[in-house]
């Protein structure tokens, strides 16, 4: 039989339940401490992009060659990049400003999907909020650029991937240019074959 109230008592003993059962039950525990506690994120979990580098120094490690691929495709426009050049003006394969600014990126994560270089991927750095609307929500090339194995600790499965699919890319172009020097050596070997060949002929 339902009575007036009865719904809120059933409500109270579930809330009842649950307060004492979280003492010795820390899954019933549905909130989480933060910032004491923070959540381990699942590792498809992403915040904005970042640049990865190879090795120690993110200057010459850094993977991104300035092609603009993801400035062009970035659906609200907010990726910013300049080329680099040296003394002579001529271009240099590296970024010499790269600016993304995430108070427009709404981390769709085209911009990982259409680099073909590897370069930029989905970071989980979700405290970044400021009292500064505009200025500190730039994230420029210092702030962008994380090692390869901060992406390894965040994204262990993806990165794990990446590494493969750029050392097979590596050994393939590696088959390729060793091929082309075989290809290039096997003309002179058969000229100067026939070379000897003829002088053997003359009389
Ligand atoms: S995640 Fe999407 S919106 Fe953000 S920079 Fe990349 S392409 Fe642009
Ligand atoms: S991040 Fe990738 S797509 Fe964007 S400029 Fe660098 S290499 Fe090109």
């Amino acid at each position: 039989m339902i009575f007036p109230g009865s719904g809120i008592l059933k409500g109270l003993a579930v809330t009842a339940r649950n307060f004492a059962g979280s003492y010795v039950e820390k899954d019933r525990l549905t909130t989480e401490q933060y910032p004491e506690e923070r959540p381990k994120l699942p590792e498809a979990a992403r915040s904005f992009p970042f640049l990865v580098y190879d090795g120690d120094n993110p200057e010459t490690g850094m993977r991104c060659v300035s092609c603009k691929i993801c400035e062009k495709e970035c659906p609200p426009q907010c990726i910013y990049i300049i080329q680099d050049r040296d003394e002579a003006g001529k271009a240099i394969k590296r970024p010499k400003v790269f600016d993304i600014d995430i108070s427009v990126c709404m981390s769709c994560q085209i911009c990982v999907e259409v680099c073909p270089f590897e370069s930029i991927r989905m970071d989980q750095d979700y405290e970044l909020s400021s009292f500064d609307r505009f200025g500190s929500l730039i994230l420029d090339k210092p702030k962008l650029l994380k090692s390869n194995s901060y992406y390894h600790s965040i994204h262990p499965t993806e990165a794990a991937e990446t590494d493969g699919r750029i050392e097979a890319d590596r050994l393939k172009k590696e088959a390729a240019a060793a091929a082309k020097a075989a290809k290039a050596a096997a003309p002179s070997v058969v000229s100067a074959s026939s070379s000897s060949s003829q002088q053997e002929g003359k009389p």
